[in-house]
């Protein structure tokens, strides 16, 4: 059964595609998105999220896109962050995949990155100070998190012509006998259906949802950790690309991975976030230590802001016997508010430490003896127990050491939570021209008509990266992508 005919045909409703689809009307094309998920759970792990992580000279350059923050809000997001300039964002990308970013991609997300979120603005998004996670490192949230946000820019998408064909996954790219990519074949709520587009843009996300791909891609284990993020992203986007000689491109074996709940269920749906969602994240981690079921100490807890290391700690957690690992803080933590987000945790409060060991099922010599280790270690000074820089209190003597947050663990009562790997999304995607955004072919030279955006862009992230970075470069290269297909479209 053939179907309907668009300028610009999108595949996937997250953040990325939303983007491209506003980008691509812009230019007054007929825009088309297909979305695997029910209505009611459109929308991809981008209603999960909370930030955008982009280059900001000043507080000042925040206040457009807060709805009347007062001038205490200013003040005290000055204190904790008086700008990220794009010298730092670039900075901190380069840190976090140790250099291994293709540059041409990061030049383009960072110097957009600003304009992308007021261009996000004026299409009647908006911003909140963040008052909620203490670990977050990051001053403004989107208003009503990313489901806020995809709730609106659907609406807005919908009432500005585009057409959303929802339960339509699509698993095959159709091209003409010039190569040029003229559409998808879905499965749709009816069957099999050809949709056709001038220009595709692929926006469907990783492979974080397939078992069989996590195991060929990142190696043993993956296939069996709990995902973060909706089941949706099963990687038929890259596939059907991969199938028409598309570039892969970044890092396959890898995959941004957090600690997650011992017990948070095998996926999240968006709709969980309408009735305000349960919060699985277990970000404390450089404020205590990270130990095994042997009372082990496996990773240094403080390289880094939590911003900076969080994307790769899930991997380090599912090198651990039984995938597990257990976050041990004592009365300190508490005192402090990091661990407001700790509610519905996994785990105990005990006056010991042998106690806390026996209720959680770490071996209490173990723990004992690491604990007394580490308070041995730790060098003098003031410790800053802050998500926005790091304090420099670190330890010395000790394998892995501590860089910084080093405060003791002495004082009860001891609190300790059970952790697991939580897969986010995979970095594995395919080569663009980071200009327009247009799918690279093994052949070296462009595919016609057809461009991507968001995780199945690739080259961006390797082994780790900061947070707000999925976001913030889906919405970039997304608009440029809608902006490219649509000028493409215009032109044939
Ligand atoms: C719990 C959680 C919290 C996060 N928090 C943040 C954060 O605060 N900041 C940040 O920057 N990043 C965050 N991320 C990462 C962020 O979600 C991603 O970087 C971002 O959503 C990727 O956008 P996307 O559009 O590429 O993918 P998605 O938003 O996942 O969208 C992909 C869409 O494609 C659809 N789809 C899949 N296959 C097909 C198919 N075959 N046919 C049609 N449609 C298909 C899916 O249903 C989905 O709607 C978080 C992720 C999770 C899971």
């Amino acid at each position: 059964m053939d179907s309907a005919q668009y300028d610009v045909l999108i595949v996937g409703g997250g953040n990325a595609g939303l983007c491209a689809a506003m980008s691509a009307l812009e230019l007054g094309v007929k825009v088309g998105i297909l979305e695997k998920a029910p209505r009611a759970q459109r929308g991809g792990n981008s209603t999960l999220t909370s930030h955008m992580r982009f280059a900001f000279d000043s507080v000042e350059d925040l206040v457009p896109l807060i709805n009347e923050p007062s001038e205490q809000t200013i003040k005290d997001m000055a204190d904790k962050l008086p700008g990220r300039p794009q010298a730092d964002l670039w900075d901190e990308i380069m840190r976090a995949t140790e250099g291994q970013s293709d540059q041409d991609l990061v030049h383009i997300h960072v110097r957009e990155s600003y304009n992308t979120i007021r261009w996000l603005r004026s299409k009647g998004n908006s911003w909140v100070s963040n008052s909620g996670d203490p670990t977050a490192g990051d001053l403004i949230l989107m208003n009503g998190g990313g489901f806020g946000l995809q709730d609106h820019n659907y609406n807005f998408v919908e009432s500005n012509g585009a057409k959303v064909h929802y339960d339509t996954s699509a698993f095959e790219l159709i091209q003409d006998s010039r190569g040029r990519v003229t559409g998808v074949t879905a499965l749709g709520p009816d069957g099999i259906v050809n949709i056709y587009g001038k220009a595709v843009v692929l926006a469907s996300g990783g492979f974080e949802g397939n078992a069989a791909m996590r195991a060929r891609y990142l190696g043993a284990k993956w296939d069996t950790v709990k995902m973060r993020g909706v089941p949706y992203n099963t990687g038929e986007g890259l596939e059907m690309a991969l199938d028409i000689g598309a570039m892969p491109y970044g890092s396959w074996s890898s995959c941004h991975a957090s600690p997650q709940d011992m017990n948070r269920p095998t996926y999240s749906l968006p709709s969980s976030q309408s009735i305000g969602g349960r919060e699985w994240n277990r970000y404390a981690y450089p404020f205590g230590i990270l130990v095994n079921v042997n009372g082990q100490r496996f990773v240094d807890e403080g390289e880094d802001i939590r911003a900076m290391t969080y994307a790769k700690m899930g991997r380090s957690i599912l090198t651990q016997p039984q995938g597990v690992a257990f976050q041990i803080f004592d009365a300190k933590t508490r005192r402090m508010g990091l661990l407001s987000a700790y509610g519905t945790a996994s785990g105990d409060t005990k006056g010991t430490l042998e106690e806390l060991a026996n209720s959680l099922g770490i071996d209490p010599i173990g723990l004992t003896n690491t604990v007394a280790e580490f308070n041995g270690a730790i060098q003098p000074g003031s410790a800053n127990l802050t998500a926005f820089r790091t304090d420099g209190i670190s330890t010395s003597g000790i394998t892995p050491a501590k860089s910084n947050y080093a405060i003791s663990i002495e004082e009860p009562p001891f609190e300790g939570y059970a952790v697991c790997c939580g897969i986010t999304f995979t970095f594995g995607g395919l080569l663009v021209e980071p200009q327009t955004a247009q799918v690279q072919h093994v052949a070296g030279r462009p595919i016609p008509g057809l461009y991507t955006a968001g995780e199945m862009l690739g080259g961006l992230w390797h082994w780790n990266y900061p947070s707000g970075s999925g976001m913030m470069s889906g919405a970039t290269f997304g608009r440029i992508a809608g902006n490219s297909a649509a000028r493409d479209a215009l032109s044939i």
